[in-house]
Order: structure tokens, then C-alpha cells, then sequence
């Protein structure tokens, strides 16, 4: 048995992330570990689309979109009261870029939600289950409800 000494904590700003963000810093508080958040940028069209791509009219551009997920990051960084150099907003797929984190990071607990932005549908969420099959470390995943 040992204790954790870096915990990665992975938020998708869904309705739910308020609570695993919590349960991951009180856990990180209790075992005196060095908490990281990440953000994967996975929802924001890429700026260079092929000739050919419908652009819809009422869409905001791309900047304006970054600059609202970005900010969305640092308040929540802010509230949790995370060190600069463990805030970690990535562009590409949850999965990959939670595991390749926890890995390049040292990390020894993620912490993820049962479920995100996919919804009480996909109990165990596409991303909570790859992050449990490909994590080289332990894997904590915060039992979201719907009444919660
Ligand atoms: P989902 O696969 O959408 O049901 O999400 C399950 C959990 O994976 C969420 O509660 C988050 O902890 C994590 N997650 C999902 N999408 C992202 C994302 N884009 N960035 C960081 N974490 C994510």
C-alpha cells in the first residue's frame, strides 16, 4: 500500500465536473499529493477545414471559442487553487491525451467521472472505460447520478 503522490484529475465542463473536481482535491488534500487538471479540447471545429466544408453563419469563431473554453479552465484552475505549471489544456482526443498525461507526468491516480457530456446514457462513459483499459496507473472514477 502506499499513498498517492501526484493525482490527475480530468474535467469536460459538463454539469457533473464540479463534482469530480471536488472529490479530487479533497482526496489530494487527505493523501498531501500534487494535484493536476486537465482539459481536452474536443469539441472545437479545426480552424484549417477543407475546401468544400459548410460553414454555418450562426457559429462563433473559432478564437471566440478557444478563448471561452480557455477561460472556463482557468476559473475552475482558479477555484481549486492549482499551481500554474499543473494545469494542462490539450487539444485532441480525452482518452489518448489523459493517458499519455498521466504517463509523461508520473502520475499515479486519475480521477474521472462515471460519466460527462455523453450523458446518464452512456453509464461508464466512453472516456472512463478507455481511460481504465489503457492507464498505466491506478484508476479512480467518481460514481456520477443524475440527482446529484
Ligand atoms: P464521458 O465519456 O463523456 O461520459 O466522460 C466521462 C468522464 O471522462 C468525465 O466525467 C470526465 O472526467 C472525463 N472527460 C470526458 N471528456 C473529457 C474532456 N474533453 N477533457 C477532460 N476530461 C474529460
Amino acid at each position: 500500500m502506499h499513498d498517492y503522490k501526484k493525482i490527475l484529475v480530468a474535467i469536460d465542463f459538463s454539469d457533473y465536473g464540479n463534482l469530480v473536481a471536488k472529490q479530487a482535491k479533497h482526496l489530494s488534500e487527505n493523501f498531501n499529493a500534487e494535484l493536476h487538471v486537465i482539459h481536452v479540447l474536443d469539441n472545437i471545429p479545426m480552424p484549417d477545414t477543407p475546401y468544400g466544408t459548410l460553414i454555418s453563419l450562426d457559429m462563433q469563431s473559432y478564437d471566440l471559442l478557444l478563448q471561452a473554453e480557455k477561460n472556463k479552465f482557468i476559473q475552475i484552475c482558479d477555484e481549486m487553487d492549482i499551481a500554474s505549471t499543473n494545469r494542462w489544456l490539450i487539444w485532441g482526443t480525452p482518452k489518448e491525451e489523459i493517458t499519455q498525461l498521466a504517463l509523461r507526468e508520473k502520475i499515479d491516480l486519475i480521477i474521472v467521472g462515471s460519466h460527462g457530456r455523453h450523458g446518464l446514457t452512456a453509464l461508464m462513459g466512453s472516456t472512463a472505460k478507455n481511460v481504465i483499459f489503457h492507464a498505466k496507473c491506478d484508476v479512480l472514477t467518481v460514481h456520477l447520478r443524475d440527482d446529484q
